[in-house]
């Protein structure tokens, strides 16, 4: 089942909310009339896909199945810079929706979105060691267990790449893994472990935060939450946090695959992150771009890249 089918109700405090000017209800039937009130730009041409694998550009956006009961809010929807959602023509939107997620695809996807090689560089345990070359890094960071690795090792189909990190000593630190020689993913180390002594835990905090606030290059942290389980007050306070202090984030919700009701009035991977976007709605100017994953049937995994693409590209050119 596709994601979208499930994109949260609005609040009704989402109406009344002096950053929301205006409200969009897109329907199939505005999505498919080439006159939509929300023009984006047409799709990047297809040669700038050419390094991805062909099933992931035929797969990365929603398909006319998925349009046909996809209700969405404009302000549900993250739509990245300079995507002008007023004056630009063509390409319905739900063509222009990455699978999974509320993320627009806009001009700048496409340009060396798969992976091609990816290194360990180093570890480090302060900021001012990590890498000095200013190339652009995406930080992953989550609770331990949450999938940090498996998702890593997923995006650079290679596996146990992420066990670098998990080595004694290594998985305090600042790890940085270069990908095609141009751009970094980032692990960082896993919060909410229960078995580390209070003062391990306290210092993670520190430097994790010391991090996000003053690392240049840092395009966005990707905060991954698990979607076979309901939310957990760390992971909502880590993302108020982020959201305070203006750190970009993406959403990364791992699991997905996990798709059974429990007995016990579990919830499914889409009742999970519909949510726990609600729980983080109010810590937000705009919605954070969210995506849905697995790192067992690599749902999300193009889309990530293809997401990563987009920030990154914009962020080379300004
Ligand atoms: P980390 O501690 O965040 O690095 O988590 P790991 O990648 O080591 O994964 C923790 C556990 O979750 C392992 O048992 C993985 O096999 C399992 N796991 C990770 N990703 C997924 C996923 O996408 N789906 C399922 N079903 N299990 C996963």
């Amino acid at each position: 089942m596709f994601l979208t089918h499930q994109i949260p109700r609005i609040h009704s405090h989402f109406f009344a909310s002096p950053k929301t000017p205006k409200f969009f209800l897109i329907t199939s039937a505005l999505l498919s009339n080439s006159k939509s009130p929300i023009p984006l730009p047409p799709p990047p041409p297809l040669s700038h896909f050419s390094t991805l694998t062909p099933t992931a550009t035929a797969t990365a956006t929603a398909t006319p199945e998925d349009q046909e009961s996809l209700q969405l809010s404009l302000e549900s929807l993250f739509l990245p810079p300079e995507t002008d959602v007023s004056s630009l023509k063509e390409a319905p939107l739900t063509a222009r929706i990455l699978k999974g997620s509320n993320i627009v695809l806009s001009k700048f996807a496409g340009h060396g979105v798969d992976v091609v090689n990816a290194d360990f560089v180093k570890s480090s345990v302060k900021t001012e060691e990590c890498p000095a070359d200013g190339a652009p890094e995406f930080a992953l960071v989550g609770r331990s267990n949450v999938g940090k690795s498996s998702l890593l090792n997923s995006l650079v189909r290679r596996k146990r790449l992420a066990l670098t990190s998990k080595k004694p000593g290594k998985t305090q630190c600042i790890n940085h893994f270069r990908i095609n020689d141009s751009w970094y993913l980032v692990d960082l180390p896993g919060y909410g472990f229960a078995a580390a002594p209070h003062e391990v835990r306290t210092d993670w905090a520190k430097f994790t935060k010391d991090y996000f606030l003053n690392r240049p290059t840092l395009v966005s942290v990707f905060l991954l939450i698990d979607a076979s389980i309901p939310a957990k007050k760390i992971d909502l306070e880590y993302a108020s946090w982020l959201g305070q202090n203006e750190i970009p984030m993406t959403l990364v919700f791992t699991k997905c695959d996990k798709r059974k009701k429990k007995k016990n009035g579990g919830k499914r991977p889409e009742e999970n992150v519909r949510d726990f976007q609600e729980l983080i709605r109010d810590f937000f100017k705009s919605t954070p771009p969210w995506i849905m994953t697995s790192s067992v049937t690599n749902q999300g995994r193009d889309e990530i890249l293809l997401h990563m693409s987009q920030l990154r590209n914009y962020w080379l050119k300004h």
